[in-house]
């Protein structure tokens, strides 16, 4: 590589641990140009500054899949509603209730409940069951997943006492997210769902897939850019990986490397941001989550959905943990941790600004 090139790449890595902010333009250079030798440089920056703020905690958060019955056709995901392959399900009140005392009894501090945009979860059924948590569970954080709905939901649910909500805005630029989403989604709405959620009060969680179809550097900056701006609590990034059922089957799933790479990058726009080394990340490697928190992530989601149901929730081909029952998840993960020299923590870990 032309010693200009690296020089530049050097002074890149240099500011952005310094100012947290580089141009979109720097941002793509950064990732069209990244080498190995860059990627140890901003992985090292990245876990120096997160030990500053976090240590070598990680945090957990359990992952409760309530439903995956949608009536969104994104074309990247496999419980979308034209895949009529998908054996549906809705967990009623009681199963999610007793998922979250099973993590509870586990030591879990938050639970997420994550689901399709199934219209059976109106704004009273899903307040009452978040209120019936936060009674039962009142040193637990609530966050929701349960995509785009009104300001007036995410007001009456925060109100019911839900802490965070997390909605992938998926990609920053409006014409990308018109190739990965059909006609009557909307690139404008996702964003200001997420202003709004900010506005009522929650701890917001944005976040996109690496690698999805048509993604190009520019694109990734944009996204940089946007998490700069936005500075979100928690950023969820995994790889895209096709489902077989999807229009995008045929596409290549994303890379661990560039994932890794992002994880490290977005730490340093964003210290104190929560990163997850999601469970897409562990599902393209053995050791994804481990090489995620490597990278500077911080949080992993072991999965508190009932083991009968785990599968259903195929969001792509090859997700792993679907056989585990809750118990063995977290073993598996805080071993996998202390291997690494890290902590699982089990509180409700907020962010630390
Ligand atoms: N319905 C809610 C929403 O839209 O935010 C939550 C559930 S949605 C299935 C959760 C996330 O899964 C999406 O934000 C998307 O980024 C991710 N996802 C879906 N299909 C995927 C795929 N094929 N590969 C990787 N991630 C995927």
């Amino acid at each position: 590589m032309a010693t200009d090139i690296r020089s530049r790449l050097r002074d890149l890595t240099g500011q952005l641990e310094e100012k947290h902010s580089l141009t979109e333009k720097e941002y793509a250079f950064l990732i069209e140009n990244r080498d190995e030798e860059t990627a140890r440089d901003l992985a090292s920056r990245a876990v120096k500054i997160r030990r500053q703020i976090y240590g070598n905690d990680v945090f957990t958060r359990g992952l409760i899949e309530i439903s995956n019955i949608c009536r969104n056709n994104c074309y990247y995901c496999g419980i979308r509603r034209d895949n009529k392959n998908c054996s549906r399900y809705r967990l009623t009140p009681e199963e999610i209730f007793d998922c979250a005392r099973e993590g509870y009894g586990l030591g879990f501090r938050t639970f997420v409940l994550q689901g399709g945009e199934d219209a059976w979860f109106t704004d009273e059924r899903l307040c009452e069951i978040v209120s019936r948590l936060k009674d039962s569970f009142p040193d637990a954080a609530v966050t929701l997943s349960m995509g785009e709905r009104s300001r007036e939901s995410y007001q009456r649910l925060a109100e019911a006492g839900a802490d965070r909500y997390l909605l992938r805005h998926e990609t920053a630029d409006e014409e990308h997210y018109g190739r990965l989403h059909p006609p009557e989604m909307s690139f404008r709405n996702r964003m200001d769902c997420l202003k709004e959620l900010r506005a009522a009060g929650y701890q917001v969680g944005a976040g996109f897939m690496v690698g999805s179809p048509y993604q190009t550097a520019a694109h990734l900056a944009e996204d940089l850019k946007f998490i700069e701006t936005f500075k979100p609590d928690m950023c969820g990034i995994g790889p895209f990986i096709p489902h077989h059922e999807t229009p995008f089957a045929g596409f290549e799933q994303g890379s661990l490397e560039l994932t890794c790479f992002l994880l490290s990058v977005i730490r340093l726009i964003h210290p104190p941001v929560l990163l997850p080394a999601t469970t897409a990340l562990g599902t393209i490697h053995p050791t994804g989550r481990e090489l995620g928190i490597l990278a500077g992530a911080n949080v992993v989601m072991p999965n508190l959905s009932p083991l009968g149901r785990r599968k259903q929730y195929e969001l792509y081909d090859g997700k792993i943990c679907t056989g585990d029952e809750s118990a063995q998840c977290v073993e598996c993960l805080d071993a996998r941790m202390r291997r690494i020299g890290y902590r699982l923590v089990k509180e409700r870990g907020d962010i630390r600004k």
